[in-house]
């Protein structure tokens, strides 16, 4: 039997007992044991049975007090682990909700709240939005899922990159900002950029697929552009603009004038959603005409805005940036078949009227249905209309866009690839794009005749010719270039030389008339 010895701590004397000899009452609860026991003071000798009940009673109510005790410690234990898997799950909705759960990079929200948290300071530093170049391209071609592996790679890249330097974010499909604690000479800044973005180039290999990835980046400096989230997001954007502008993996620091030239295009925007509300546009036409016969052929038509003396070449890139180029576009279509109506109702045999269609009018993917409709709803012959479409739409979204010129031409409308010679011009796309004519650029033959290179154009016109193409040289002026045209056997010509742009009642006087020259 077990000795234990007890000590009586209100007395000095300390009394040996027998295990046997102690009154004990075990109380069990979740995973602890609670043992109570008791003894009379000077031993069991000399007790009478009041004492007995007394202790008796002492022990049960003592029991049950460390019973309660333990109940509470249980359900103390119980609260502490429920709060413990709150917690967790609070920590991982944190994490969800500050993280960008493919790149596992911060997202818009946080970079939000640090943003805030260092303008309160007034804190410096830099913010530098990042945006993959022709992201769209690699999607494209290559499909989502592997979008998607470029930009958790590239988030890699530049988180690794960055490490010495700040935070970084994804705020948005392929852009990322990041946030630079320290640095705000534009040289540093720059000098870190570069590096980040040689090492994506270096490293574009992704699944065996060699793709040349670079970006181009805005730059804002806080407070020093702005001590205002809003703010500084929009200049971010603006920078950006500016760079993609550029061309492709270029850094453009903010400037105030981004913002004039910002403040301008929301002016235009303005006045491009008011015009289309108020039916404010319309149309001017001007001839092309036959070299061999002089006769007008077709004319070409261009936008205005009533009472504005605001040019399409200032008002158009805006509707196209803003996307509303679609809604306008579709009005112009329409327009000219109702003005042809009005032609072929006054008696006039039809010529071919060409609209301009811009890159992103191709990317409309009811543009087709929508042309169909309408030549429907106005008994128009396809030889009605004709289109033109600049060079530059088989920069970007190559496919979808001779996907609906394809479709285009065969409504039975032809096309024309517009202002041939400024900028991309490559002859290879003669070759393969679904054209019937190409109109050289007045600045092509502007460069061609006054220089020693006049073969140049006379080289351009014999290949389109080889490949069955009809020429058209724009913005001809005088005499002089018209006779240099006619020996280079340009098929047709356009300029101020035959008539500006007119509204239909001056058409109507030299529908039928020949130039003679
Ligand atoms: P574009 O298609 O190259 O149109 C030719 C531009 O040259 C027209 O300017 C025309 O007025 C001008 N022009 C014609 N002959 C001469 C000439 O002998 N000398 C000179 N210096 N210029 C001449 P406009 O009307 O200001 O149009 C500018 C551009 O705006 C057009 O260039 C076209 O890209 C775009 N645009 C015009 N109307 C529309 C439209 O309805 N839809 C779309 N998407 N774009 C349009
Ligand atoms: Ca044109
Ligand atoms: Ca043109």
């Amino acid at each position: 039997m077990k000795k234990t010895v007890w000590s009586n701590r209100y007395d000095e004397n300390t009394i040996d007992f027998e295990d046997s000899q102690v009154l004990s009452e075990t109380i069990r609860l979740y995973d602890s044991t609670i043992e109570i026991q008791a003894i009379p003071k000077s031993g069991w000798s000399g007790t009478t049975p009041v004492m007995y009940v007394i202790m008796l009673t002492g022990l049960l109510v003592a029991s049950f007090s460390a019973f309660s005790v333990s109940k509470m410690i249980g359900a103390t234990r119980e609260l502490r682990d429920k709060y413990e898997e709150i917690q967790e799950n609070q920590s991982h909705i944190n994490y969800l909700a500050n993280h960008d759960p493919l790149t596992d990079l911060y997202n818009r929200r946080k970079f939000i709240e640090d943003i805030d948290e260092r303008l309160l300071w007034n804190k410096k530093g830099s913010l530098v939005l990042m945006d993959l170049d022709d992201f769209k391209n690699i999607n494209d071609s290559l499909g989502h899922v592997y979008g998607d592996k470029v930009i958790a790679h590239v988030a890699t890249l530049i988180k690794k990159g960055m490490i010495d330097y700040g935070s970084v974010y994804r705020i948005d499909g392929d852009e990322f900002l990041i946030l630079l604690e320290n640095s705000t000479d534009p040289e540093a800044i720059l000098q870190i950029i570069r590096d980040l973005n040689d090492s994506i180039e270096k490293n574009s290999t992704i699944d065996e697929i060699d793709n040349h990835i670079t970006m181009s980046a805005g730059i804002v400096r806080h407070p020093l552009d702005g001590n205002i989230v809003e703010d500084l997001l929009m200049k971010l954007d603006i920078a950006m603009n500016d760079a993609k502008k550029s061309g492709k993996n270029q850094y453009k620091f903010f400037l105030d004038s981004m913002m004039v030239d910002f403040d301008e295009k929301v002016r235009i925007e303005k006045m491009l959603r008011k015009a289309y509300e108020e039916r404010k546009f319309t149309l001017v036409y001007q001839p092309i005409v036959e070299t061999k016969t002089g006769k007008i052929a077709s004319f070409e038509a261009l936008l205005r805005i009533k009472d504005r003396s605001l040019s399409p070449a200032e008002f158009i890139p805006v509707a196209e940036e803003t996307g509303l180029i679609n809604k306008i576009g579709k009005r112009v279509i329409e327009e000219v078949l109702m003005q042809q109506k009005l032609f072929s109702e006054k008696g006039f045999a039809i010529k071919p009227i060409a609209v301009n269609l811009s890159p992103r009018q191709l990317l409309d993917e009811d543009l087709a249905e929508f042309i169909r409709q309408k030549l429907n709803e106005y008994q128009a012959s396809p030889k009605w209309l004709s289109f033109e479409i600049t060079e530059s739409v088989l920069l970007d979204h190559k496919e979808e866009t001779l996907k609906m010129m394809n479709k285009i031409r065969k409504l039975g409308i032809s096309i024309a690839l517009d202002d041939f010679g400024t900028g991309y011009s490559s002859l290879n796309y003669l070759s393969f794009i679904p054209a019937d004519i190409i109109k050289l650029d007045k600045s092509l033959k502007d460069r061609f005749m006054s220089s020693d290179n006049k073969e140049v154009v006379e080289g351009i016109i014999t290949i389109a010719h080889a490949l069955q193409l009809s020429v058209v040289a724009e913005g001809v002026e005088t005499e002089e270039e018209l006779k240099w045209l006619k020996e280079k056997k340009c098929d047709y010509l356009q300029g101020y030389f035959f008539s500006k742009p007119e509204e239909p009642a001056v058409i109507e006087t030299i529908y039928n008339k020949i130039c003679s020259y």
